[in-house]
C-alpha cells in the first residue's frame, strides 16, 4: 500500500474533520501518500480527487461539517458506477480507502470491497450513534450537548408559560438521542421508536406530573414513523386532552452542526490513527469501534446490523425521576 484515499459521505457529523486531521497525519506520518476525495462516493465517481498534505488539515480540529464535503450518490449503488470509482481510484493509484460516515456509507463500502480487492476501513461518522459494534459514534457527543443546551433554553419559555413541548429530535430509526437528550435535561418522557408508547401512557404522565403542580412538561420524540414524530404525537393528545396548550419544536439540522466536544474530537482522533494501523496491520473491510474505551475493529456486516441494543432501563429512571 502506498496511496491512502480518504471520503466522508451521508449525512455529515462534527468531529469528521478531526477524523480527517487524524488519518492523514497518521498516514503521512507512516510514509503514505494521501489522497482527499471530495463529496464521497460521487466525488470518487467524478475524480474530485486532490493530493494532501499536513496543511490540507491545518486548523480545521476544532470545525464542524467536512472540508472533504460530503453527498449521496445514486450512481455508486449500481455495479456501473461502483467500476467507474474503482478505476479512477487505480488511476490516481489510491490503493487503500478511508471512509467516514453513517450505515448506507458503510453498506456501500462492503458492495465495493466485495467487488474490488482492496482494503477499505470505515469509520462511525453520525450523530445517530446507530452503528453497532461500537459504544458511540464520531459526532454524537456533540449533538446531544446541543440538544440539552436547546432544550434548556425551551424549558425556560415553557416554564414560564406553563406548557406542554414536544421536542423532536434526529436519530433516524433510533432513539439514543431523544433518550440520553431526555436524561440530561431533566425531560418528563422520551418517546423512542425501540419502545412503542400509547397516547394513553404519555397523557397519564404528563397529567400525575400537571396534578403535582409542575409547570412545564417537555418530552423529547425521536424522529421516526414509528413514534409518528412530534407534530403527530402533539395531534393525537391535543385531540384526546384538549385542556393542555400543546407546542411543538423540531430541533432540525441545528443538531448537525457546532464545533465538536472534546469527547468527539480525542475519539475522531483516536479512530483515526486506528483506521491508519488497520491498513499497516492489513486488516480490510472493518469498521473501528470502540467498546469499554479500547478501539476494537469490526466487521462492516457487524457494525450495519439494524440491533444495537439501547438501554431500556433509562425509560424507568427518565419516569422515576419525573415525579
Ligand atoms: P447518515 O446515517 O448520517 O444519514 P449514511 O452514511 O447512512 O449517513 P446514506 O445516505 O444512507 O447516509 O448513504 C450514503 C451513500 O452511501 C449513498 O448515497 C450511496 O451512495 C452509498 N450507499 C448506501 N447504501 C449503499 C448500498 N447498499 N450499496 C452501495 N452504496 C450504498
Amino acid at each position: 500500500i502506498n496511496c491512502i484515499g480518504i471520503l466522508t459521505s451521508g449525512g455529515d457529523a462534527p468531529g469528521m474533520n478531526a477524523a480527517i486531521r487524524a488519518v492523514t497525519r497518521t498516514a503521512l506520518y507512516n510514509g503514505f501518500e494521501v489522497k482527499g476525495i471530495y463529496h464521497g462516493y460521487r466525488g470518487l465517481l467524478n475524480g474530485e480527487i486532490e493530493t494532501f498534505r499536513t496543511e490540507n488539515v491545518s486548523n480545521i480540529i476544532q470545525l464542524g461539517g467536512t472540508i472533504l464535503k460530503t453527498a449521496r450518490s445514486k450512481e455508486f449503488q449500481t455495479p456501473e458506477g461502483r467500476r467507474q470509482a474503482f478505476e479512477n481510484m487505480q488511476r490516481e493509484h489510491i490503493d487503500a480507502l478511508v471512509v467516514i460516515g453513517g450505515d448506507g456509507s458503510l453498506a456501500g463500502a462492503r458492495e465495493f470491497a466485495a467487488e474490488f480487492n482492496f482494503p477499505i476501513v470505515g469509520l462511525p461518522g453520525t450523530i445517530d450513534n446507530d452503528l453497532s459494534g461500537t459504544d458511540t459514534t464520531i459526532g454524537y457527543d456533540t449533538a446531544l450537548n446541543t440538544i440539552m443546551e436547546a432544550v434548556d433554553k425551551i424549558r425556560d419559555t415553557a416554564m414560564s408559560h406553563e406548557r406542554l413541548f414536544f421536542i423532536e429530535v434526529m436519530g433516524r430509526n433510533a432513539g439514543f438521542l431523544a433518550l440520553n437528550g431526555a436524561i440530561a435535561t431533566g425531560a418528563e418522557a422520551a418517546i423512542i421508536p425501540e419502545i412503542a408508547t400509547e397516547v394513553d401512557q404519555l397523557a397519564e404522565l404528563i397529567q400525575n406530573g400537571f396534578r403535582k403542580s409542575k409547570s412545564s412538561s417537555i418530552v423529547l420524540v425521536a424522529e421516526s414513523e414509528v413514534t409518528g414524530g412530534a407534530m403527530g404525537l402533539a395531534e393525537r393528545v391535543k385531540q384526546e386532552y384538549p385542556e393542555y396548550e400543546v407546542r411543538v419544536t423540531i430541533l432540525g439540522h441545528i443538531q448537525r452542526g457546532g464545533s465538536p466536544t472534546a469527547a468527539d474530537r480525542i475519539l475522531a482522533t483516536r479512530m483515526g490513527e486506528a483506521a491508519v494501523d488497520a491498513i499497516i496491520e492489513g486488516q480490510r473491510n472493518v469498521m473501528v469501534g470502540i467498546q469499554d474505551d479500547k478501539l476494537i475493529y469490526v466487521p462492516f456486516s457487524k457494525a450495519i446490523r439494524d440491533d444495537k441494543p439501547i438501554n431500556r432501563d433509562l425509560i424507568q429512571t427518565i419516569k422515576m425521576l419525573s415525579i
